[in-house]
């Protein structure tokens, strides 16, 4: 059996991607080794920490050039030399860019039947799990609070302030464009949203947060960063989840030129890795579960479609061009 795969073949430190940092292969496939399962990949997640792994910037195991790119992924059991995996069933793991996956049993996890598989991609994976920690954790939202989320139409921005929403917050986004605000005003209940490629982002926080804002939950760094120290309230957390303003530049900008407010707001500003939460990650899930299945909490996928596609789809979260949590299905 043959398997198209990509591979790394550059390092984009610095820069955006391009389509020569990853080159396809096709190997054939062998027989399986016992306790090993072979997986039809069906849908791959794209997140901007992907790039992230290719420059082995030191938070994730260390990538070689060569090697199949690494991504979480969904598909559905076509070989098991496992027990506990069976012909059929639907698995999470990481896949990677390739169209079969040979994995080790423990590295998969059984899919519960009857929940759409991307699911495990989205809200109940590494995306809702992120927006779940990072803001019940690190945010530690009080009813009434004002909570601001920059990249809030993305993936993960857009679970961290439905959630707030559920803990009683006034909940205003940032996001780039009048669809992405509007979806976030008008179906996702956000209170407001600032639109940071036409407004000025610091005079439409302090309209849309008038008491300052308790909690800012920032994916995106940078000017934006900058622009919210400056509106925080008392005693404010902000909350360091992703800097995405910054992942495709050679020169860093200087530090926020307005963290000095953190001494007059006596606030707190915290990074976390979700990883750091992996022990209670089944518990985070069921909550999350509830809430999708009450329809409480709402979300949107961003499909590409097809083998050939998989590079490019990477470059389109960066690019803001996903409209939901990015997918790809093979
Ligand atoms: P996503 O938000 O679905 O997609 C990225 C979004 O970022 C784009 O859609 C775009 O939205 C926005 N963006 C891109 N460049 C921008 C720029 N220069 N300025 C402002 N906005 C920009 O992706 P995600 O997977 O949910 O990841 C969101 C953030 O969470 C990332 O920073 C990621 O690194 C971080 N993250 C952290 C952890 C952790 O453990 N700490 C785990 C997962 C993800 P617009 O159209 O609105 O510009």
């Amino acid at each position: 059996m043959d398997n198209r795969q990509w591979l790394i073949n550059g390092n984009p430190k610095g820069r955006a991607l391009e389509a020569n940092d990853f080159k396809q292969q096709t190997v054939t496939l062998g027989n399986l080794p016992q306790g090993s399962v072979r997986v039809r990949v069906a849908y791959l997640s794209f997140d901007p920490s992907q790039k992230g792994q290719m420059e082995n910037i030191g938070y994730a195991a260390a990538t070689e050039m060569g090697q199949v790119m690494r991504a979480s992924g969904v598909g559905e059991v076509l070989e098991s030399k496992a027990q506990n995996i069976n012909v059929g069933d639907w698995v999470l793991g990481s896949l990677g860019w390739q169209e079969v996956a040979d994995l080790d049993a423990s590295e998969l996890e059984v899919l519960e039947q009857g929940v759409s598989p991307t699911r495990f991609l989205g809200p109940l994976g590494g995306t809702g799990l992120t927006a779940f920690f990072g803001l019940f954790r690190v945010g530690q939202p009080k009813p009434g609070d004002t909570v601001l989320v920059s990249g809030a139409a993305g993936a993960t921005g857009s679970i961290v302030g439905q959630l707030a929403k559920l803990a009683g917050c006034r909940v205003v986004g940032i996001a780039g464009g009048d669809a992405k605000c509007a979806w976030l005003v008008d179906e996702l209940g956000f209170d407001a949203a600032i639109d940071y490629k036409s407004d000025k982002v610091k005079s439409a926080v302090r309209a849309a947060c008038p008491q300052g804002v308790n909690v800012f939950f920032d994916n995106v760094g940078g000017s934006i960063l900058n622009d919210v120290l400056s509106c925080i309230a008392l005693n404010a957390r902000v909350v360091i989840c992703g800097g995405i303003s910054r992942y495709q530049e050679a020169v860093l900008p200087p530090g926020p030129a307005n963290y000095f407010n953190l001494v007059f707001r006596r606030a707190r500003m915290e990074g976390f890795l979700v990883t750091d939460y992996k022990a209670e990650f089944s518990t985070a899930r069921k909550r999350l579960a509830t809430w999708l299945d009450t329809g409480q909490l709402l979300y949107k996928e961003d499909i590409q479609e097809g083998f050939e596609q998989i590079p490019q789809t990477l470059q389109r979260v960066f690019d803001g061009a996903n409209f939901g949590k990015q997918l790809l299905k093979l």
